[in-house]
């Protein structure tokens, strides 16, 4: 029935039903979920509007999906339903230069952004590591960070206002700086739970005079946390602050020759931009802070040549880990920047002690750990061992007085852990915002909130 009426409303060519196409759209970059009934791919705000009444009329579930590369189940149909692909939504609407805005498409891919608005001297600033793929309204869903939102910001910062279709099928503004409650913020990062984005203003930054990337390699990784704290402390805040260690150092080498030391413990990259004067400020400051940090070498990259390999090293530092095992699995917690050295014993301590291989990539300037657990999948002990690793490293990051997501989001694979640092009253006040927004729970079910949390029923666990 929900098929038929969506082929009505939309047109054959947007409405997938075969098994094998249906299969691709079970799937995100952490997990399979159910097959959806049907998967629409909307050409306007109309078919979305459209397709969602449709979907509320059969009491079909309706979840938004970007590229899939959420890495925390956001985009899988956790009961079926009805998959919003929006491939074909991926434009620049407008492009308001003079003011350094954009109106875009939620499919619209990160980087293709970047590259779109160059030619007027404009960048848009979060850059997820998966920008290659990842889109706009993925994005916008999982209020997606990047290595320069030290200094930029996160996507929320980012988003000047939305076009939304809500659960009841009608098209809605926001726009952030009217006055009332913030609708936009309160959108960005709700992961598809509170209605579908089919357009977003955002905001694009000019692009820098200067850019200039310095490599701190050091003994360990206690050393490079040092560094960071120190620059931090300094009152340096660069636009993007890595840390690598030893094993991704080698992972990434491997794969694709960047430069990076592979005799190294560990790995500062830092970034700064602005105008020449300032980065050769910077480097006469930060170069003495590293060293006294316990840094045995430093260089800054001048080339751009020099300096994208370095990027891209470290974008691509995920997939360089298909050399060293078969799967891998990615923590993303977040501590105090001063507690870094504790936070990567505890990782390695819930490894070590399972005899799981881990690397460790990530964006220390936040303090936002990304320790990639290596195993092989087909192995049900090692997917066992991976799970319990990965709970007693989010654990450690609780008691450390940070927090279970940076940047991933909660999606499937971390409702049932919102409990460790939200109270019951606290869970309970979101589960009545969400209900404003959707009192049937159709949007994207089974997400965020751990299950069978309705507004009366929050539990604590
Ligand atoms: C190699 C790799 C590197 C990564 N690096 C980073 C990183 O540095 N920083 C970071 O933050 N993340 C990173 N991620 C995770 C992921 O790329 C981000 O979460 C990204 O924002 C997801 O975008 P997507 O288009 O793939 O969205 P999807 O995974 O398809 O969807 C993500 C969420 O957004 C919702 N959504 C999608 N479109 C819409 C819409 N139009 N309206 C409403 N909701 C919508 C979905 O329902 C889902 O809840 C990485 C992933 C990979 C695989």
């Amino acid at each position: 029935m929900v098929v038929e009426r969506l082929i009505e409303a939309l047109g054959p060519d947007a409405v997938k039903t075969a098994p094998e196409d249906l299969s691709v759209y079970a799937f995100d970059a952490y997990t399979q979920g159910r097959m959806p009934s049907a998967v629409v791919l909307p050409a306007s705000a109309i078919d979305v509007a459209a397709a969602v009444k449709i979907a509320k009329a059969c009491d079909e579930p309706i979840v938004p999906r970007g590229a899939g590369t959420g890495l925390c189940g956001g985009a899988v149909p956790a009961e079926g339903g009805v998959v919003f692909s929006f491939a074909r939504m991926n434009r620049i609407l407008e492009l308001d230069a003079p003011n350094r805005r954009a109106r875009v498409q939620p499919g619209l891919i990160n980087l293709d952004l970047s590259k779109k608005v160059a030619h007027a001297g404009l960048f848009y600033a979060p850059d997820p590591s998966s920008q290659k793929a990842s889109t706009i309204g993925g994005n916008i869903g999982t209020n997606a960070g990047g290595p320069h939102c030290l200094s930029y910001g996160t996507t929320v910062n980012h988003v000047l206002g939305l076009e939304i279709v809500d659960e009841n099928g009608d098209v809605q503004h926001t726009w952030v700086e009217e006055d009332g409650y913030d609708l936009t913020g309160a959108l960005v990062g709700s992961e598809g739970t509170l209605g579908v984005v089919t357009s977003a203003w955002v905001r694009l930054m000019r692009q820098p005079e200067a850019v200039r990337v310095w490599l701190a390699g050091f003994p360990d990784v206690e050393s490079a946390s040092e560094g960071v704290s120190a620059i931090i402390g300094a009152g340096i805040v660069p636009t993007a602050l890595e840390m690598m260690d030893g094993l991704a150092l080698q992972m990434v080498e491997a794969a694709f020759h960047s430069g990076y030391p592979t005799d190294a413990g560990a790995v500062l990259l830092i970034e700064s931009a602005g105008f020449e004067d300032d980065l050769n400020a910077y480097e006469a400051l930060m170069a003495p802070i590293v060293r006294a940090a316990g840094a045995t070498s430093w260089r800054s990259a001048r080339s751009a040549a020099e300096r994208d390999a370095l990027w891209a090293g470290r974008k691509g530092a995920l997939g360089a880990t298909g050399r060293f095992a078969p799967n891998y699995y990615i923590q993303d917690v977040v501590v105090p920047r001063t507690k870094l050295p504790q936070a990567l014993s505890a990782v390695e301590h819930a490894c070590s002690e399972r005899s799981i291989r881990v690397a460790n990539v990530f964006h220390a300037g936040d303090g936002n750990l990304h320790p990639l657990l290596m195993y092989d999948r087909s192995d049900k002990q090692q997917v066992a061992a991976v799970i319990d690793a990965g709970n007693d490293i989010l654990q450690a990051a609780v008691e450390l007085g940070g927090t279970i997501s940076g940047e991933h989001g909660i999606g499937f694979e971390k409702r049932g852990t919102l409990t460790r640092i939200f109270s019951t009253d606290d869970l309970a006040t979101m589960a009545r915002v969400r209900d404003v927004f959707d009192p049937k729970r159709r949007l994207n079910p089974e997400k965020i909130f751990p299950a069978g949390v309705g507004c009366g029923e929050v539990r604590q666990r």
